[in-house]
């Protein structure tokens, strides 16, 4: 049988682990190609302690090409900007230009960028958390005031919420003090979490002192703060946007099915069309009453089953389904974490965050081998 080829876009938690699968074993005659805009896999739920600084970004990210000598697949730096499933061909823009790659199957995991929603000044003004460049400026930003600064964080779920206290955390190792306010435009904060979980995250935030604005969109973004549906302006000297996000787009031929939302849309197998799979941030499954949220435990979580139906795909076979098993979300809250098992379980202690960072720890190994 041919060598049959995959490849595989996005180095992120779900392109990253099905590539080191495919390549440790699963693909027994192939060949494993990644393609990511980025150099480095970012353990991304850690970029809250990176602003707070308590990790520093070396032990947050690794190599991607170091990665792909040791595990036997081929990485290239670029970005995939057009894909063909019938012709099996991609396009990769690289520092040295654009080359194409043939492939047998492609995975399409190429994440999510932040969705400001077109509000008007959102773009220019606000300052984004999606990446490490996104904290270095924000911390630069943060530099540039002496003693007392207000902040505007627009979005209040896990990661708006982890964001405050990080803020809190990195000004007050400064010396300095922050006036904060956390704006979120659903009805309450932490929208899919319990009522007991919002009861405990609203008496930390009260315990820092962080004021709150809920069921009240932002319509705009200014240089000096936002405005309010509600007619109000909260005024701020920095604005960050934790507002939330919208999948990384390819163009595709044929055209890739979508869902309202953006995300490609994939069956529980994760198929998208023919050759082309999707998984992570960047797809939605069309099952109804099997919604995954878009994290890292799902994109890690997914890509075993990516990997399985890429194979089973190669060699004719019938493909597996993917169902999410929710396992428990811990969001911390400066010194405390907050725990959520299944809508049931809702704690909040300090040991929750020794817990958290050895689950991560353990995580960034097994994503890494690092
Ligand atoms: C601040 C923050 C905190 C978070 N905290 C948590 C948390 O506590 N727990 C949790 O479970 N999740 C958390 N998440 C969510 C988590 O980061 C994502 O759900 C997860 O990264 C999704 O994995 P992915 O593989 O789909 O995408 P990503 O990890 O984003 O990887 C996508 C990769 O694709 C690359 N790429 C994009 N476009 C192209 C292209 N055209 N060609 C080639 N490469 C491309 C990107 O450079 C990137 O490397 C957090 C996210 C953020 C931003």
């Amino acid at each position: 049988m041919d060598k049959k080829r995959v490849l595989i876009v996005g180095g992120g938690f779900v392109g990253l682990r099905t590539a080191t699968l495919l390549a440790g074993g699963m693909l027994k005659n192939g060949e494993v190609t990644l393609v990511s805009t980025s150099k480095h896999f970012i353990f991304t739920p850690w970029l809250v302690d990176l602003l707070a600084g308590s990790i520093p970004l070396e032990q947050m990210s690794a190599d991607l090409s170091d990665i792909a000598k040791r595990d036997g697949f081929t990485f290239i730096h670029g970005t995939v900007s057009h894909l063909d499933y019938k012709k099996k061909e991609a396009v990769i823009e690289t520092a040295n230009g654009q080359q194409t790659v043939l492939f047998d199957a492609a995975a399409l995991c190429q994440g999510a960028s932040t969705n400001f929603f077109g509000i008007p000044g959102a773009e220019s003004y606000a300052y984004q958390l999606k990446t490490p460049d996104h904290v270095e400026r924000l911390r630069a930003k943060l530099d540039t005031f002496d003693e007392q600064v207000s902040i505007n964080v627009v979005g209040a779920g896990p990661t708006g919420m982890e964001t405050v206290f990080a803020l809190r955390e990195y000004l007050e190792s400064k010396g300095k003090k922050a006036k904060i306010c956390l704006i979120q435009a659903a009805p309450r904060i932490l929208p899919g979490f319990s009522q007991r979980l919002v009861d405990h995250a609203k008496h930390e935030l009260a315990a820092a002192s962080v004021s709150m604005m809920e069921g009240d969109p932002v319509v705009a973004v200014e240089q000096d703060g936002v405005r309010l549906k509600s007619g109000s302006k909260i005024a701020a000297q920095i604005t960050i946007w934790a507002g939330g996000i919208r999948p990384n787009h390819i163009d595709t031929q044929p055209s890739l099915p979508n869902d309202p939302a953006g995300n490609i849309s994939v069956d529980r197998t994760l198929q998208a069309d023919e050759s082309a799979f999707a998984a992570g941030d960047a797809a939605g499954i069309l099952n109804p009453g099997n919604a995954a949220p878009k994290t890292a435990q799902v994109a890690m979580e997914m890509a075993p089953v990516l990997a399985r139906n890429i194979v089973r795909y190669l060699e004719g076979r019938k493909l597996s389904t993917y169902k999410h098993h929710s396992k428990g979300v811990i969001i911390t809250a400066g010194r405390k974490g907050l725990l959520e098992l299944g809508w049931k379980i809702s704690v909040s202690s300090q040991f929750l965050v020794w817990i958290r960072n050895q689950m991560y720890r353990f995580r960034f190994w097994q994503m890494t081998g690092v």
